[in-house]
């Protein structure tokens, strides 16, 4: 005879239990240059270019930070070379939750727009699906990105303001190699699910501005090096407005946001329902349904 609440007991030892072993078994799961960059891609679980992440390290300046439940992965790398600078284009846990640690190891204060300054101040809340993906984030006092920003050797940076899918989110575009890195702009051509905190319009708004730029390669943090960048970015553009447009045409019709999804993206998948909505497709469609084409 089983006691009432012991399949679930069973349930969340067995949870911990893949937990733990997938602790053990991974490692890095990629490391590559290119032309002058360091990179790994570091990752709890190995399911996709989602669950993983990539820092970039170009002479000596770090470019995020990757998240803390990989630190016996980032340290090394961090301490491989002499480390002069180290720029966030977010607060988003994957992006600066060893900022502390890298500052505490190298002396460095961490640069970030100022939106990511007060955030990473003051702490902020991480939905329990990205805790468990990522971990948690370190507090640290970072310093407001500067104007003049540049690489070490007096190579310029901009800094392209790009908010949507964080309130704070800025790119880096370095002109004269035609380099954009591009936090979490790209990813990738399609959008399947939205955060419930990100907003469509002011993604194209960001996305729009950043094409009016002059650059041909995306280093994204997630997708890895992608070569023709202006046009996928052009692309996951295209794609977004002719979704909203779609949603639009049935929100007309009378059809409810429940079925536009349905329909246009098929059912919520898995990641959906384990983020309780907070990451799903119906987020994606309402906030098409708020852009005005
Ligand atoms: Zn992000």
């Amino acid at each position: 005879m089983s006691l009432p609440g012991g399949n679930l007991l069973c349930k969340i030892s067995a949870f911990r239990r893949f937990i733990a072993a997938v602790d053990s078994s991974m490692a890095v799961l990629d490391k590559f240059q290119y032309q002058g960059i360091d990179a790994i891609r570091v990752g709890r679980f190995n399911l996709g270019i989602n669950s993983s992440f990539i820092l970039y390290r170009l002479g000596n300046t770090l470019i995020d930070t990757g998240p803390t439940n990989q630190w016996r992965y980032v340290k090394p790398f961090v301490e491989e070379k002499p480390l002069q600078q180290l720029i966030l284009t977010h607060h988003h846990e994957d992006h600066s939750g060893n900022a502390g640690r890298i500052k505490t190891l190298t002396n460095i204060t961490p640069l970030a727009p100022e939106l990511t300054v007060q955030k990473l101040k003051r702490g902020f809340r991480i939905p329990i699906t990205q805790r468990i993906l990522w971990g948690a984030a370190d507090r640290v006092e970072a310093a407001v990105i500067p104007q003049d920003l540049c690489l070490a050797d007096g190579e310029r940076v901009e800094s392209i303001f790009t908010p949507g899918h964080a309130k704070d989110m800025t790119c880096y575009l370095l002109p004269e190699r035609g380099w954009l890195f591009s936090a979490d702009l790209y990813i990738a051509n399609h959008l399947k699910l939205l955060r419930v905190d990100e907003d469509i319009a002011t993604i194209l708004e960001s996305t729009k501005r950043v094409l009016a730029l002059e650059f041909d390669t995306i280093i994204c943090p997630h997708r890895g090096i992608v070569k023709d960048g202006k046009q996928r970015l052009q692309e996951k553009y295209d794609y977004i407005v002719n979704l909203a447009a779609e949603v639009q045409q049935l929100h007309q019709q009378g059809y409810s946001q429940k079925a536009i999804t349905l329909q246009l993206l098929g059912k919520e998948n898995l990641m959906s329902r384990l983020s309780g909505y907070n990451f799903s497709k119906i987020n994606l469609i309402r906030s098409c349904q708020k852009v005005v084409l």
